[in-house]
């Protein structure tokens, strides 16, 4: 049995490659995406009554990845890269059908020059991903206090983030243009984005990472992330 899916819209984020971007949403509150709605979608009605629920699931495609087809065995980051566990039993971007879905908090609808759009907060998710369905997260049925979370049970453990001087001036320029700049920088290199093989070693090279046009350089001083420059590309 085959079924087509026709994507619903893609969403600009400010996550221009993997890399760096958080496993999961709500890691990095300040990442903000705009989901554009494709012909046959654009219309208000899809949206209407949307705002009265603070938070929304996304269903969408992983796009980047899906020709790299999947096994049934993944390493998952979170145990090293060492260990393996079934494709089901983890949140990998390699999997079956390629489909990914995150919580993410409602920001707002507009519909403007005959475009409609949303924007959304906390996304983990790459710029230009395809939308394949947006559904309310409904907290009684959603939300399940005592569930376990096997490998995953706690939020990642998060590093300092600190900027050096040539960074603070540099942010000091893109703020007006990206206001939350900095919240950003700092959650998401909060969530040491370092693959997990250079993590317990001790070198001084400098990692890079791109926000928005921005490419962003750090360095892992004293276990904190050190961000030493903030460039457009
Ligand atoms: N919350 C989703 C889920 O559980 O299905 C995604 C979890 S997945 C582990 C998160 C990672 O997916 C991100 O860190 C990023 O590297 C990757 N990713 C995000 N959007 C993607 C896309 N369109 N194609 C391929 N990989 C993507």
């Amino acid at each position: 049995m085959t079924i087509n899916i026709q994507p619903i819209g893609k969403i600009s984020t400010p996550y221009k490659e993997k890399f760096a971007i958080p496993r999961q949403p709500g890691l990095a509150k300040s990442a903000e995406g705009k989901i554009t709605f494709f012909e046959g979608f654009n219309d208000p009605n899809y949206l209407r009554g949307i705002e009265q629920f603070s938070h929304l699931w996304l269903l969408f495609h992983f796009h980047q990845t899906a020709d790299k087809g999947h096994s049934p065995l993944v390493r998952p980051p979170r145990l090293g890269g060492n260990k393996k566990l079934g494709v089901f039993a983890t949140r990998s971007t390699f999997r079956p059908n390629g489909i990914g879905m995150s919580v993410v908090e409602f920001g707002s609808v507009s519909y403007q020059n005959n475009q409609l759009s949303l924007i959304v907060r906390g996304i983990d998710l790459l710029d230009g991903t395809p939308i394949l369905d947006i559904k309310p997260y409904v907290p009684y049925a959603d939300s399940i206090v005592q569930a376990s979370g096997g490998v995953a049970q706690h939020s990642p453990e998060l590093m300092e983030v600190t900027f050096s001087e040539q960074a603070s001036s540099q942010l000091n320029q893109f703020e007006s243009h990206y206001p939350k700049l900095a919240a950003l920088i700092q959650e998401v290199l909060s969530q040491d984005p370092r693959p997990a093989y250079h993590k317990d070693s001790h070198s001084d090279k400098t990692y890079g990472m791109s926000l928005y046009d921005l490419n962003i350089q750090w360095q892992v001083i004293n276990q904190q992330n050190v961000v030493l420059a903030i460039q457009l590309i």
